[in-house]
């Protein structure tokens, strides 16, 4: 069976995360989102089977073919870059953790209105400024923060990041504080931002040290993706 050794691997990493609070010693509570992009519904039900509840996905389409043929009551958590004019289907979605402009804010907002029923997200940030990946410049968020306060159509919960591939520990510490530092802002102009999600498979000790609330991991649970799909 594929998926058979998962509930091992998450046992393992459970304990790691666990460890790694404890480091930190921010007391935070720590969600594991699977991150089943890629692989079919069957990695969904397998995870939900292994007892997570919160699933990862980065594209729109896969996402929503998937949430057709899965019967596991998951939550749906939208982690890679939305294009506006797929904005319409973020309802679908129990959290999105890629709001990386105003303009997509706007767009979401939006929609939100429509539904009468604010959309859940996360603020992307961009720590560092690589050009290759969206999201705010740490030092907008405050801006930001304020502008979205009048906005109903949306829930600010928090701040998602991601560090550079091949950042060196120390560059994965001050990524991870300082997004801790833009969800701390974003709550303290007004917004329910408890949440802060990141750390992948490769850095999410460090950032469970520094305070991850919602780290998303796809290989270490299912396996190498294959074409080597980012
Ligand atoms: C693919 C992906 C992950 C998971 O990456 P792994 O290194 O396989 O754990 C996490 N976050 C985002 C945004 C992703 O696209």
């Amino acid at each position: 069976m594929r998926f058979s050794d998962l509930p091992e691997r998450l046992r393992e990493v459970s304990g790691r995360i666990d460890a790694a609070v404890r480091r930190g010693g921010h007391g935070q509570r720590v969600t594991i989102i699977g991150v089943t992009k890629t692989h079919g519904p069957d990695a969904v039900e397998a995870a939900f089977e292994a007892g997570l509840r919160d699933v990862g996905e980065n594209r729109v389409q896969e996402a929503l073919k998937k949430m057709d043929s899965v019967r596991a009551a998951v939550r749906w958590h939208l982690i890679g870059h939305l294009q506006r004019n797929k904005a319409k289907h973020v309802a679908q979605f129990d959290l999105v953790h890629s709001i990386d402009s105003s303009r997509l804010a706007d767009a979401v907002n939006e929609i939100g209105g429509e539904r009468h029923r604010p959309i859940e997200v996360l603020l992307q940030v961009n720590v560092v400024g690589e050009e290759s990946k969206g999201g705010y410049p740490l030092e907008t968020l405050q801006a930001e923060g304020e502008r979205l306060r009048e906005f109903s159509g949306l829930r600010v919960r928090g701040v998602m990041a991601m560090a550079p591939l091949d950042a060196d520990e120390q560059t994965l510490r001050r990524v991870f504080s300082a997004a801790r530092a833009g969800r701390d802002t974003l709550a303290a102009v007004g917004h329910p931002a408890t949440e802060l999600s990141m750390g992948m498979s490769n850095d999410f000790e460090v950032a469970a040290e520094e305070g991850a609330t919602l780290v998303r991991l796809g290989t270490i649970l299912f396996g190498a993706r294959e074409g080597g799909t980012p």
